[in-house]
């Protein structure tokens, strides 16, 4: 019997940026606990946020506000660090690609939600990427005696279903199946000595991305870029080898994916959507109700983490959202993807 596939998802609440505190919205999300949330609270429950500012957009026409509890793994505030993420979060998963699971990280969320943010992180606040790296570098050192690590990278960005190497800036490239799976035709890995080393592929292929990633309204709101570390870990006493992946991905922005019209239905398709996000929902969805087919083929996303995401593997979803009325809609929409990635 195969491990149950498993799927943690979490939500991380982005402070208000510079527009959202001038227009004085209402605040839709309330943090309960540390796992869970209160979206689209009642007007008393603002003021305990405002303080008394008058709000300007009240809505008149209103309808009754949803109340809706929700619970995840785990619900992250604003005033949580990407230090914090890391240590909870993304280090047990360095831990468990040491022991030989296939480990996979997605940021959800719509644009300017906070996805580059929590990944890259900013100047002087490292991103889960680096963090996560430099963790993986100081057990891999730590465990030397033992055991001999080969460790490569790839930088793939899925765009318009079209796959491309973003570290040598090639492509498109061709999927194909294999005895062992689905392999990018033509991908070479680049070997890796060093966390630094590592970290600086990133950055080429950052600069290679369809548009710069940290760049708002670009491009790269439409495409996913999959940042993979492969293991090949030999045990020194025995000569038994085996390989792993950590892959880290930032996915295109939700605003694109379907929207999901009337409540029970789960993925209906919408006027554009962005198929690999779309089905990458069916598989997390497919998987965490524990069903046997799963429809890995469906997009290119899917299709190059089939190996990463179902049976012997760990994923985490942090869904990226911000607690303002200006993103009701898409925050909204974060939350149910999120919750429908759980387990029912
Ligand atoms: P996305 O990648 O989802 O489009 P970004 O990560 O680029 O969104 O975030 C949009 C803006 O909000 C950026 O200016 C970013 O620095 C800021 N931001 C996002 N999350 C946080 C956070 N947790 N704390 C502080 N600033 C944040
Ligand atoms: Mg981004």
């Amino acid at each position: 019997m195969p491990e149950p596939t498993n799927i943690k998802v979490i939500v991380r609440v982005r402070p208000y940026n510079q527009r959202e505190k001038e227009q004085n919205q209402r605040c839709i999300i309330k943090v309960m606990d540390g796992s869970s949330l209160l979206f689209d609270p009642d007007e008393e429950d603002d003021e305990f946020f405002y303080q008394g500012a008058k709000q300007q957009y009240r809505d008149i026409s209103k309808r009754t506000n949803k109340k809706l509890t929700m619970e995840f793994d785990r619900v992250y505030d604003t005033d949580h660090t990407n230090e914090n993420l890391f240590q909870e979060c993304t280090a047990p998963l360095v831990d468990a690609v040491l022991d030989g699971y296939n480990c996979s990280v997605f940021v959800y969320g719509a644009t300017g939600a906070g996805k580059t943010f929590t990944m890259l992180g900013c100047e002087n606040c490292p991103g889960l990427t680096f963090l996560t790296m430099r963790d993986l570098f100081e057990k891999i050192q730590s465990q030397n005696a033992t055991r001999k690590f080969d460790v490569g990278v790839s930088y793939l960005e899925v765009y318009n279903e079209q796959v491309m190497n973003l570290l040598t800036k090639t492509g498109p490239l061709k999927l194909r199946e294999d005895a062992n799976g689905v392999v990018v035709s033509g991908l070479v890995l680049k070997p890796i000595y060093s966390a630094e080393e590592l970290l600086h592929m990133l950055t080429i292929g950052n600069a290679n991305r369809t548009q710069h990633p940290t760049d708002a309204n670009a491009e790269s709101s439409r495409s996913h870029a999959i940042f993979q570390v492969h293991i090949r870990i030999t045990e020194l006493n025995t000569g038994t080898k085996r390989s792993v992946k950590l892959s880290m991905i930032d996915l295109a922005g939700s605003e694109r994916a379907a929207s999901t019209k009337g409540l029970g239905m789960r993925f209906k398709e919408g006027a554009s959507i962005n198929k690999s996000l779309l089905a990458l929902g069916n598989c997390i969805n497919k998987l965490a109700d524990g069903l046997k087919h799963i429809p890995y083929r469906d997009s290119n996303l899917t299709r190059i983490l089939k190996d990463s995401l179902g049976g012997n593997c760990r994923t985490l979803m942090i869904a990226n959202v911000s607690m303002s009325s200006l993103t009701y809609e898409d925050t909204y929409n974060t939350l149910k993807y999120a919750s429908r990635a759980k387990k029912i």
